[in-house]
């Protein structure tokens, strides 16, 4: 037998810091279960400039130090560095699978969002950490006047080439097409930003360099010509793959591993929730995550009512 709590969420990011405030709320015995550190994806974020309520923008570590006092000031018990393995069901209960320990619920909010897409090319794996990053925020301190280059033409890639802006001495933006994805007030800044330079219809074939990066080849999409480009960091803002697989079968998924809802945010097993990044959703904000959050919880705590 593991501990009993009636709801246990999985994931502390804005969607299960917000499912927990709201649980807590109304009553309900729960415990959150984080893999890493409180606050999930946007405390790797520079600046949050589109969460309402912050009209001067916050950093995205001080916005989720208040989620997490929040919770913490409604009694949630939140547990981190545990990462679960494996979540199925023994009748009508869940057992959770952790390294340290087993836990038992009536129901589960998964808010397990996603992690950053690999590009799968020569030398991504062999030079990470020595050049090869996912995280401007984390990494971009190290490259302080020198060049490097996003890929990708999405939110993140124009944000975090942005924000990398401020401190090295050049950044190129490296995307496959000849026109961006990401929100036009982005392009703007990017197209403004006399740091940024941008190699359209490129995408990179190898990463090389001896003991650290100190080459990029990228391949011509159009022509399929190959060229080198001379930089110190590649940071790679391809899209992301969300964190699912420990469900089995519980949930049903898309092609790209999202899991499919119904609009209670309910999946095809009664009582499990998802809420977040991890979800099949048209928009993936903090936002949109706290919104998935409150809804989980609501409709996890009637689920709960009927079974006390
Ligand atoms: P994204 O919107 O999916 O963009 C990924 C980019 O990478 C696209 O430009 C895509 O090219 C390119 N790409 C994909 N696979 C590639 C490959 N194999 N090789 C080369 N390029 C590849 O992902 P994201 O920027 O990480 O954003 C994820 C979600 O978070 C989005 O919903 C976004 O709006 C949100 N977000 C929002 C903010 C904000 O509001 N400030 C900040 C960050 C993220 P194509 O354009 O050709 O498909």
């Amino acid at each position: 037998m593991g501990e009993f709590h009636e709801a246990i969420i999985v994931g502390g990011g804005p969607a299960g810091l917000t499912a927990g405030i709201y649980l807590m709320r109304a009553g309900v015995d729960t415990l959150l279960i984080e893999k890493m550190i409180l606050g999930g994806a946007p405390v790797y974020t520079e600046r949050i400039e589109n969460y309402p309520g912050f009209p001067d923008s916050i950093s995205g570590r001080e916005l989720m130090s208040k989620f997490i006092a929040h919770a913490k000031a409604q009694g949630l018990v939140m547990k981190e560095f545990s990462e679960v393995e494996k979540i199925f069901l023994k009748g009508e209960r869940f057992i959770i699978k952790a390294p340290d320990g087993q836990f038992e619920s009536t129901g589960v909010i998964v808010t397990t969002g996603t992690e950053p897409a690999k590009m799968n090319v020569p030398g991504e794996s062999r030079f990470l950490g020595m050049g090869v990053s996912y995280c401007a925020t984390c990494d971009g301190a190290f490259f302080r006047d020198m060049d490097v280059a996003v890929i990708g033409g999405g939110d993140a890639a124009i944000e975090e080439g942005l924000s990398l802006a401020n401190i090295v001495r050049k950044v190129y933006v490296i995307h496959r097409r000849d026109a961006l994805r990401a929100q036009k007030i982005l392009q703007d800044r990017a197209f403004r930003n006399r740091k940024m330079e941008f190699l359209w219809n490129k995408k990179p074939v190898e990463v090389g360099g001896k003991d650290q990066v100190e080459y990029i080849v990228v391949e011509d999409t159009k022509t399929g010509e190959h060229a080198k480009v001379e930089v110190s960091g590649m940071f790679v803002y391809i899209g992301s793959n969300p964190n699912t697989s420990f469900l089995g079968d519980l949930v049903e998924r898309d092609d790209a591993g999202f899991v499919l809802t119904d609009d209670n945010l309910s999946t095809r097993t009664k009582g499990l929730f998802i809420a977040g990044d991890a979800r099949k959703k048209a928009l993936r904000q903090i936002s949109t995550a706290v919104g998935d959050g409150a809804l989980a919880a609501t409709n996890l705590e009637r689920y709960i009512l009927e079974k006390r």
